[in-house]
């Protein structure tokens, strides 16, 4: 089908694509990657009045590890991420669920900012930001503010984004020494969306026992979710096969009722398995 017929205007910067967005009130839409609103456009599930682009503002495409932490700036490709091999240790993570996103042709379009904003709750990445404690810079024609992950995912489709801001960069939190990540997800073919997934992150002290732990939950609810649970089992204890077991059950525990979990205790361990070969 064809889209409903919109108006057009490309950004060249991020000040000129939120004058943009505010002019032309609030049924306008940003478009980055393309690859979530113009099939909703195909489908006309969207009717946005106006679509502000934003694919080719320069100098949004940087991704950073430093002793800050790790920065993903908004039109940072899925295969970008995929190709950083310095994304080890804590931000293996980012890495590994980039490369499971859709094919190739769409990881090279769809960007990080397109990704979080879009808010599906089967997306790889807002598992992984919540996992490894992001935090959203959200910015307006009124200044910034600072989203935690944990807070910005509102229900399926749905975030704390207003309709006058943009998503400009993902802070992660620098990670002590020594800290692991790992993601694994569930899905029917190769380049689906996950039926089911999980990040994991943590950190083993000299005697092998494990700290912060942090596992999130993908596809099993409205929007990405903690296992409380789980990471309750699993902190403080060493990693072997019964701690792991432990907390793969107690991540089941974790999803909510009419949630169908039965793929999470078997990602879990898998992650966490794989994080016990990495030390
Ligand atoms: C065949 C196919 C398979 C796919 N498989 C997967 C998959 O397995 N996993 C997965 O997670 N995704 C998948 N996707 C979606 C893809 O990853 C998208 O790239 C991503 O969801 C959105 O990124 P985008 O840059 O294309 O955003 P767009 O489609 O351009 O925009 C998506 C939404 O986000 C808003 N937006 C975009 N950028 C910003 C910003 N910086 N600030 C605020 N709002 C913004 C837009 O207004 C729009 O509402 C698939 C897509 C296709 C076509």
């Amino acid at each position: 089908m064809k889209p409903p017929p919109f108006a057009y205007a490309r950004a060249g910067s991020v000040a000129e694509a939120l004058e943009l967005l505010a002019d032309a009130g609030e049924d306008a839409k940003l478009l980055a990657g393309g690859q979530s609103l113009i099939p909703l456009l195909a489908y006309r599930l969207a009717r946005p009045s106006h679509l502000v682009d934003i694919g080719r503002i320069p100098g949004l495409s940087d991704v950073a590890t430093g002793p800050d932490g790790l920065r993903v700036q908004a039109l940072v490709t899925h295969a970008a991420l995929q190709s950083r091999a310095d994304l080890t240790g804590p931000w293996r993570a980012v890495r590994e669920c980039a490369g499971l996103i859709g094919h190739y042709p769409v990881r090279t379009r769809g960007t990080f900012g397109g990704s979080i904003s879009h808010g599906d709750p089967s997306a790889e990445l807002p598992v992984v930001a919540l996992a490894l404690e992001a935090e959203f810079v959200l910015r307006s024609p009124g200044g910034e503010r600072l989203v935690r992950a944990e807070d910005f995912f509102a229900g399926p489709f749905m975030t704390v984004l207003e309709p006058t801001e943009m998503l400009v960069q993902a802070r992660f939190p620098a990670a002590g020494a020594g800290r692991l990540s790992a993601f694994e997800e569930f899905s029917t073919r190769a380049g689906d969306f996950a039926s089911a997934a999980t990040a994991v992150a943590l950190t083993p002290d000299e005697t092998g026992r494990v700290h912060q732990v942090r596992i999130a939950l993908g596809g099993v609810g409205p929007v990405p979710a903690r296992a409380a649970e789980a990471e309750a089992a699993l902190e403080g204890a060493p990693l072997d096969e019964a701690a792991i077991a432990a907390a793969a059950r107690a991540a089941a525990a974790d999803c909510r009722a009419g949630e169908d979990g039965a793929l999470i205790p078997v990602l879990v361990e898998r992650a966490l398995r794989r994080i016990r070969e990495e030390r």
